[in-house]
């Protein structure tokens, strides 16, 4: 098995999860909808599930809408929050370092006549709540804000946009991507005031293909698919059970002391990756999982080979998109060399402080190599 440091993009599913899931898929196959016990026990087993997902989430079970994933989450939020907000105004807020999510559907809405305004980050990756006080207008219909970036493992003011909003009057709803943070940083919806928050399973270890939105009790919203009315009519078709069976299993199974043993980690990563010729931290994150380096004038992608080489997965991915430096690298404003040099590393609840020496041993190699070739 390498040494894979790359779970920001995805985990691998966890024995609680695949074994909920096999005997879901294997056993309790039946559909929810079918009126017989094969069926009524599946709606049952939903049921249960939905509400291990609302406790770990901090939320009520009706709160909770089962997707197929983040991006769906996001979409849904936007275009159901524009569509919501249409009659009171066509102005949304989110941040430059949004994932492309929530971007490209913010970007369709400007090509039908939506006002986006775009909120920069500071050096750091940092997004500043008065930046959005300043942008709030009383015809402001939605703010969608992350709660952890995904690149840079920033934590953003989530909290305090909802208490801005309020302050200001407008009528916008907040949306949350707390794809990165879910689990990864206590919150629960109410603390944070949102309306709207995405979670995708296969980021905690629950396997690709599901993940879950909440809406605030009380909150009607447009509903994503038309059909057979699953998801109290919000999301129609028929339960993914055994994805479901699945991220009710990775969220059960995750511990309080996974973040603290992440942490501490990264922290290790971090010092030992101080030692590495020429490195320099982008972004170290609040969050426990997710950090960003540059070795300045090494590109990104030839730094991924180079450690898949030595059976070490980390990502530029995000980071460089076809030779490009991503939206939120770019958005920090960093020179060009540090910029194409970016890799983000991410640690899970199995990470150890031997892989992160692995790493920094595999950085170091691969300079020496270089001054050597010179
Ligand atoms: N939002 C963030 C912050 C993410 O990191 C990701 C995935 O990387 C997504 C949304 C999309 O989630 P999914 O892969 O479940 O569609």
């Amino acid at each position: 098995m390498p040494i894979y440091l790359d779970n920001a993009a995805t985990t691998p599913v966890c024995p609680e999860a695949a074994q909920a899931a096999w005997e879901t898929m294997t056993a309790g196959f039946g559909n929810p909808s079918s009126g017989y016990a094969l069926g009524q026990q599946a709606a049952a087993a939903v049921k249960v599930h939905r509400e291990t997902v609302a406790r770990c989430l901090g939320c009520l079970p009706e709160e909770v809408t089962f997707l197929s994933c983040g991006t769906e989450g996001d979409n849904w939020s936007i275009r159901a929050a524009a569509d919501y907000g249409l009659r009171k105004g066509r102005h949304l807020i989110t941040t430059a370092i949004e994932h492309a999510a929530v971007l490209e559907p913010m970007r369709a809405l400007e090509g039908q006549g939506w006002e986006v305004t775009y909120l920069k980050p500071d050096r750091q990756g940092h997004i500043s709540v008065e930046a959005l006080a300043a942008a709030l207008r009383p015809d402001t219909v939605l703010v969608s804000m992350m709660l952890v970036n995904n690149e840079l493992g920033t934590l953003l003011p989530v909290a305090q946009a909802a208490r801005a909003i309020r302050a200001s009057g407008a009528p916008a709803l907040l949306h949350c991507d707390a794809v990165q943070g879910f689990l990864k940083v206590p919150f629960t919806p109410g603390d944070l005031g949102v309306d709207l928050l995405t979670i995708s399973g296969h980021k905690i270890r629950a396997p690709k293909g599901i993940g879950a939105q909440y809406i605030r009790k009380g909150l009607r919203l447009k509903p994503l698919l038309l059909g057979g009315g699953q998801e109290g009519g919000l999301r129609s078709g028929t339960e993914p059970t055994a994805q479901i069976a699945a991220l009710a299993a990775a969220c059960a199974a995750w511990r309080p002391e996974y973040r603290r043993q992440m942490a501490e980690v990264k922290a290790y990563a971090l010092e030992r990756l101080g030692t590495v010729p020429g490195l320099e931290v982008v972004s170290p994150g609040e969050a426990p999982h997710i950090c960003a380096v540059s070795l300045p004038g090494y590109p990104s992608e030839m730094l991924v080979r180079d450690l898949s080489d030595r059976g070490i997965c980390v990502s530029s991915g995000s980071a460089c998109h076809k030779g490009r430096p991503s939206h939120v690298f770019a958005a920090l404003g960093l020179p060009k060399r540090v910029l194409m040099g970016v890799l983000r590393i991410s640690f899970s609840p199995d990470s150890t402080r031997a892989e992160a020496d692995a790493l920094a041993e595999g950085l170091t190699a691969i300079t020496q190599n270089r001054i050597a070739m010179r």
